[in-house]
């Protein structure tokens, strides 16, 4: 881990010469631009030591009370001040609330001014914080599988349906044909109003109610 204890390094964020503030509870210097935009920056895997709340920054605090820093624009891109590499944002934790700037290639992070109180704010302890990660895994695969789910079980009713109405137009046309002599009477002007309805209903009804037995089936197939 390169804790640079002797090199002044310049904020990333408003290119002020950063100071060196020496944590006791964590027994590490933190990098911290007192004297311009209030911006904390962490070498490698320091930062752990600082995100909870039961975590002692006293002498962080003690630095930057009571000061007016500089306002900075959070949203370009900033250059790692240990080792000149482009900073990445990401959100801090998956509550997605806190947006740091990291450095892939030497592990820094850099908080704007505010942001580590906020962060601090969210989880009263690592177990809490891994937790929060858990769950918001867990329910973001439980909705993919959820979704694919529906997806299938929508596309099985459809092909249900397709094939009731195939075998329901079959079914009709042979209960047609069975009825013939009623049609062809109808078309020869020996019209029996009654029994043509009841004919072609029920033709209608068998057609409905295959598609309606092909949806149910499609629905409840695994
Ligand atoms: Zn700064
Ligand atoms: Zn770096």
């Amino acid at each position: 881990m390169a804790d640079n204890k002797d090199t002044t390094i310049n904020c990333p964020a408003c290119g002020k010469p950063m100071k060196k503030i020496y944590m006791p509870a964590q027994g590490v210097n933190l990098d911290v631009c007192v004297d311009g935009c209030g911006g904390i920056y962490f070498d490698n895997r320091e930062f752990s030591k600082f995100d909870e709340p039961s975590e002692d920054i006293s002498p962080l605090n003690e630095v930057l009370k009571d000061k007016e820093f500089i306002k900075v624009d959070e949203n370009i891109t900033r250059v790692c001040p240990v080792c000149g590499s482009d900073m990445v944002k990401n959100y801090a934790s998956s509550k997605q609330e806190v947006q740091v700037d990291e450095c892939y290639h030497c592990g820094g992070k850099f908080l704007d001014y505010g942001e580590l109180d906020k962060i601090r704010s969210q989880y009263n302890t690592e177990g809490e914080r891994s937790a929060d990660v858990m769950k918001k895994l867990y329910s973001d695969v439980g909705v993919n599988l959820i979704d694919r789910q529906a997806l299938t079980g929508t596309y099985r009713q459809q092909q249900g349906k397709s094939n009731g109405l195939k075998i329901g137009i079959i079914l009709a046309l042979i209960w047609l044909i069975y009825k013939n002599s009623i049609i062809t009477n109808a078309f020869n002007g020996n019209f029996n109003n009654i029994e043509f309805a009841v004919v072609i209903s029920v033709a209608i009804a068998i057609v409905l109610i295959c598609i309606g037995i092909g949806s149910i089936i499609g629905r409840t197939s695994k």
